[in-house]
């Protein structure tokens, strides 16, 4: 791991030249091309004049586009600043304004989006890519990441000396560039934002080295992969860091051809592993639900699959037996956050494995359970907060040490998660520390709450979170979306709570939806939903 990260596509260039690296609403590019893309990218930012540890931030679905400006950008000395095409005029205004980005990338839909807010930032050049392009978006596809009101307007782009289209961006750079002397050790490769579930996105610096080795071990540790035999699909949007490292980074690493998806869409992605058999899906507990409910599951052929991670939220027992039933492939947990690049644990894909754990630490990480207040590790078996150490652990928060300093403790990370590690080692994830609940004096955590509901055959999707309550502070909320055609009182889940749960930790309100906010990972939005509450009572 003391190469650049874009080493991975120079490697995998010359090796692979020719295989598909990646296939796109029916177009493919080969390594050969993608590297002669990305190198034309660089050229182009460096024509722009952007030096090294400039910032470049990328507002793309998964696409072409997205894959060629992050390996272009770090090739020119960059640093990628990963935005996500959901965010709002006052989010996209803050995280530019944070990371001080010099370039954006975005799709032409998103133009007046970033046009509204550029004034107020560093901004200095836009380039335009999009549905009119070479390898087109499909309307249908891409319009879930704009806003209603903006479906109708038409952009028209006018190139000028600060917005370029990437057309002409390819028709004139050249496949060279002024190769950057990189540090892998130091070098920020990637300012990547936290989710945003518990509070203002920070920006987690990560280095080339941190995210060189999370793919090495992740290559190492949960696959057997068969290095430029493998078809990787991409639904996890690369914008986030787990679809980056877990299935960007890792296909070129490996010379596989990634299949993209620029959005989840359970019946897209079953034509698509019927079509074109991709044998290894990284996803998330959401993805796979969501899979195993669709009404014509049973009509594809999913018997390419063997391998599956899941992470990014804990994976129901059940949603993880009926996956592997379905598919004949192997589906296991892993854990990460965005701050650690982000896999630190993960089981076993091939070898020994515990359901409900989030296994082993990966290959050069220590990982251990303290008390929060003194840092001292706690017996086996008992819950404190998970600590991490190893080389995929951030750098820090940008310009923000205070924060970087309440979460790192000698190069020791505190994940905010509550767990404890079982006589064999294995890790079990128990809630996050900011999700427990404290109703009437009791600490309640979710996730147990959650799993005794998803024990019922009525429910498809739930979650149980704190919500604000005059006389216990805080109340258990359980909100739940049923099957298709399935029908439960809120007495009945009672009694099935009550059955299988302490009293106190039983919910004390239902609240039946169609469906619950996610994150782009799929990640439920718990914290959303109790703002939502904490405002009726305002
Ligand atoms: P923010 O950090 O702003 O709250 P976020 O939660 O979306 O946003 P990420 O870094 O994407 O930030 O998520 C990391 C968190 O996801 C972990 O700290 C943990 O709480 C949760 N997580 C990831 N994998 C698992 C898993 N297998 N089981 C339980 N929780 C998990």
């Amino acid at each position: 791991d003391n190469k650049p990260l874009h080493y991975f596509l120079e490697e995998a260039a010359a090796r692979y030249k020719e295989k598909k690296a990646l296939y796109f609403q029916g177009k493919e590019l080969t390594y050969a091309e993608l590297l002669m893309q990305a190198k034309k990218f660089a050229n182009y930012l460096q024509g722009l004049g952007v030096v090294k540890g400039d910032r470049v931030a990328i507002m793309l679905p998964n696409s072409p586009q997205s894959v060629i400006s992050y390996y272009g950008s770090l090739m020119a000395g960059a640093i990628v600043v990963q935005t996500n095409p959901l965010y709002t005029e006052r989010e996209l205004e803050y995280q530019l304004n944070d990371s001080g980005a010099k370039v954006i990338v975005c799709l032409d839909i998103l133009v007046p989006r970033v046009t509204n807010v550029k004034k107020d930032t560093s901004l200095e050049h836009m380039i335009v890519t999009g549905i009119k392009d070479y390898l087109p978006f499909p309307k249908n596809l891409i319009y879930p990441f704009i806003q209603k009101k903006q479906y109708n307007i038409v952009v028209k782009v006018e190139e000028s000396s600060d917005t370029h289209s990437w057309t002409s961006l390819m028709d004139k750079a050249k496949a060279e560039y002024q190769a950057i002397e990189v540090d892998p050790v130091e070098d920020i490769a990637l300012l990547q934002y936290t989710g945003g579930t518990t509070g203002f996105p920070k920006g987690v610096m990560l280095t080339h080295r941190n995210l060189v080795s999370n793919a090495l071990a992740c290559n190492a540790w949960i696959y057997k992969m068969k290095h430029g035999e493998e078809t990787i699909l991409g639904v996890l949007p690369f914008f986030h860091v787990y679809g980056m490292t877990a299935v960007m980074n890792i296909s070129v690493l490996t010379g596989s051809r990634m299949v993209l998806l620029p959005k989840f869409d359970a019946g897209e992605v079953l034509k698509t592993i019927h079509k074109l058999k991709p044998t290894i899906f990284p996803g998330a507990p959401t993805i796979y639900i969501g899979i195993l409910n669709h009404p014509d599951l049973n009509k594809y052929d999913l018997s390419s699959i063997e391998a599956c991670i899941s992470g990014s939220a804990p994976l129901p027992v059940e949603v993880q037996e009926k996956f592997e039933k379905v598919t004949g492939g192997k589906l296991v947990e892993g854990y990460g956050l965005t701050e650690s690049s982000p896999v630190t644990h993960a089981n076993l894909i091939y070898g020994n494995r515990v359901s409900g754990s989030i296994g082993l630490p990966w290959p050069d990480t220590d990982a251990k359970i303290v008390r929060a207040e003194t840092f001292e590790e706690v017996e086996i078996g008992e819950v404190g907060e998970l600590a991490v150490k190893g080389p995929q652990v951030m750098k820090g928060y940008w310009n923000k040490p205070e924060d970087t300093e309440s979460v790192m403790k000698d190069g020791w990370l505190l994940t905010g998660d509550l767990g404890y590690m079982d006589k064999d080692g294995y890790f079990f994830i128990v809630d996050r520390k900011k999700d427990m609940i404290i109703a009437g004096g009791y600490n309640i955590y979710p996730r147990e709450v959650e799993e005794v509901l998803y024990e019922h055959e009525a429910i498809q999707e739930t979650v149980v979170a704190g919500v604000p309550d005059p006389y216990r502070g805080e109340t258990v909320k359980a909100y739940v979306v049923l099957k298709e055609g399935s029908a439960v009182t809120e007495e009945e889940l009672n009694k099935f709570c009550r059955e299988r749960l302490a009293a106190y930790k039983v919910p004390r309100i239902y609240e039946f939806r169609k469906e619950l906010p996610k994150t782009a990972v799929g990640k439920i939005l718990r914290r959303q939903l109790i703002d939502e509450e904490k405002k009726k009572i305002k």
